[in-house]
């Protein structure tokens, strides 16, 4: 057939040095197919092994890596049997591969033309005019104009990066595109058109397409068949609309559950306790047994094996093994895997209005020549208007350079307003200064994205919760210590965290630290900067757990910023859309998301995935 064929894919790293050598094994018997004119989607949460496994089929391992066994037929050509010389022929050519981040994958120094040209030279000898007609028809192609030819990758947005770097694969007519997050580093509307092109680009040139990504909805939107993979294996293999209409893997069951949207609101997201084990983790039975809600005796003993629970549907579990009448019962079970309940209690009623904002504006001069003469302003912020009240989320949401991060800072007063007003509890914090102004700050804490990047990687955990209690509550020795384990057990972290350091947590865990270093000094105000981010869904859904507990135990007021709508859709009692520096629509989440007055945020939420790129 044409189309790629991996089959049986093992690839071993090389780790621990001459002291403790060791072998992992992050992908471990990977076999999947794609057809010519289809789209299958590898996805998975991070560490599950699908990034390693395209770049195995483009035989660009990292060192200490290798295929330790396996087999990739592309268009029934062995690449695993070809000469380096020969793979470097195909690799750009007919099997090609753009990332998530295009600006690694481009040339600095070099113009898009000289880029395109080199691969159209190397993959199909064409020079001279032949070769600009055919660099501007890619161009077309990729929906830029003949005016980026001579631009450098600096000179480009993120998504024209992206279109770029296409258009350059595009130039070895692949008949099979590896696409590894390419749109995670963008902002949703820009996704969409990507994705969108990606979709047009693959049926219009009958090329197949792999797409790697940890987006469900991505994932739908976008593929006929989908491979879902857990701890370096292939656990479900479907139609993307049969395994959408009806995963049959409770790992996938796990996945959707635990996604937030509109219509949970007020309900407890269900979770996913504990790790995706390690590559170096020796297995006995299934590898999601410490975490399956509906492991019984046999997972703990033997490996499950790829069974079709329906046609053309596989997974790699017991239950779907219709040969065994015993597992009949846990089927109708394991079917029925819902969230864990509500909250323990609905969304209290809003109360006093914590933050005030009126007419917030931030401007930055825009200096040129050599006497750097004050020639124009950026309005970063122009004009903000909002309020939050004690137990409320407000959601601020908008795409990259729309002004969120920098009202952020002007609330806080890291940066001064150029006019307008910030009131915390009815006090407006324009006057305060020294003393005044840091007791003030202390009821406002902000949560980043990154929590490892905020969090000091050389003090212990206790230390990190004592440094802003000592400074801005008066407490003895021992009821701070009192306190600090208080915080851990209100975070869900162990009572001896204490002792250690950030890098010794995982990604969500240090989320729980930064969060209960923000708690640490009492706050009526929380600002959470997109922290959830940088996390899989399943400790995505922990956080926002936690977070709602906490809101309705504290009564904490949330300004919320993210540019994820599912999570608005899922936390936030009201939303502010800013755009320019400006809001440009504000109200109640339910209307605002599903009856939207202003374009804008029309396109936003039209672009957000999940509403059927590929349909
Ligand atoms: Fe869960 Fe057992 Fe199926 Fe593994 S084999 S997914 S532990 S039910």
């Amino acid at each position: 057939m044409s189309g790629l064929v991996v089959e049986n894919l093992r690839i071993e790293i090389a780790a621990g040095g001459a002291s403790n050598p060791r072998v992992l094994k992050p992908v471990d018997g990977v076999s999947f197919e794609i057809g010519a004119n289809e789209c299958v989607a590898l996805l998975g949460e991070s560490g599950c092994g699908k990034s390693l496994t395209a770049l195995a089929l483009m035989r660009l391992l990292p060192d200490g890596g290798r295929v330790a066994s396996g087999s990739v037929r592309l268009a029934e050509e062995d690449l695993f049997a070809l000469t380096e010389a020969e793979m470097g022929e195909v690799r750009g050519g007919r099997l090609a591969m753009i990332f998530q981040e295009p600006q690694t994958s481009l040339n600095p120094v070099m113009t898009v033309a000289e880029q395109i040209d080199e691969a159209l030279m190397a993959h199909r000898g064409l020079t001279g005019a032949a070769a600009t007609e055919e660099s501007l028809r890619l161009l077309e192609s990729v929906g830029l104009g003949a005016d980026k030819l001579d631009a450098y990758p600096f000179q480009l947005s993120g998504g024209q990066r992206q279109r770029a770097l296409i258009a350059m694969m595009l130039a070895g007519e692949p008949e099979v595109l590896i696409a590894d997050e390419p749109t995670t580093a963008l902002d949703v509307t820009v996704q969409a058109q990507i994705l969108r092109l990606l979709k047009d680009l693959q049926q219009q040139r009958g090329m197949s397409l792999l797409l790697i990504t940890h987006d469900l909805d991505v994932a739908h939107d976008m593929a006929d068949r989908v491979a879902v993979m857990y701890a370096g294996q292939i656990v479900e293999w479907a139609s993307s609309d049969a395994l959408y209409a009806a995963p049959r893997h409770p790992y996938t069951q796990k996945l959707f559950a635990v996604l937030p949207r509109l219509d949970r609101r007020g309900e407890r997201l269900d979770s996913l306790p504990g790790r995706v084990p390690g590559p170096d983790t020796l297995f006995v039975g299934c590898r999601f047994a410490d975490r399956c809600p509906v492991a019984f005796e046999r997972c703990r003993v033997e490996t499950p094996a790829f069974h079709e629970a329906a046609p053309g549907h596989f997974a790699r579990c017991h239950l779907a093994d219709s040969a065994d009448e015993s597992t009949s019962r846990r089927v109708r079970h394991a079917h029925q895997i819902t969230p864990n309940g509500a909250h323990g209690a609905p969304y209290a009623a809003p109360l006093a209005v914590v933050l005030e904002v009126r007419d917030l504006a931030v401007h930055f001069p825009i200096r040129k020549g050599l006497l750097k003469r004050t020639i124009g302003h950026a309005k970063a912020v122009d004009g903000v208007s909002l309020q939050v009240a004690a137990g409320e989320t407000l959601a601020l949401v908008g795409e990259s350079g729309c002004g969120k991060t920098t009202l952020a800072r002007a609330i806080l007063r890291l940066i001064e307003p150029t006019a307008g007003r910030v009131s915390l509890l009815g006090e407006p914090l324009a006057g305060l200064r020294g003393e005044a102004l840091r007791r003030k700050r202390a009821e406002m804490q902000i949560v980043f994205q990154d929590p490892f990047s905020s969090l000091n990687p050389r003090m212990k955990v206790g230390e990190i919760l004592a440094e802003g209690m000592a400074a801005l509550l008066s407490l003895s020795a021992a009821a701070q210590r009192e306190r600090v384990a208080d915080l851990l057990n209100q975070v869900g972290l162990p009572a001896d965290a204490v002792g250690r350091y950030p890098h010794e947590f995982s990604g969500g865990q240090r989320q729980r630290i930064a969060i209960a270093r923000a708690l640490a000094v009492e706050p009526k105000l929380l600002i959470l900067d997109e922290p959830t981010s940088a996390l899989d869904v399943s400790v995505q859904a922990q956080i926002l757990n936690l977070l709602a507990d906490l809101q309705q135990q504290h009564g904490l007021a949330y300004l919320f910023i993210t540019h994820n709508l599912s999570v608005v859709s899922y936390l936030a009692h009201r939303v502010a859309v800013m755009q320019g520096g400006k809001i440009v629509e504000q109200g109640e989440a339910e209307t605002l998301l599903t009856r939207p007055e202003n374009a804008y945020t029309r396109l936003l939420l039209d672009s957000a995935p999940g509403r059927g790129v590929g349909s």
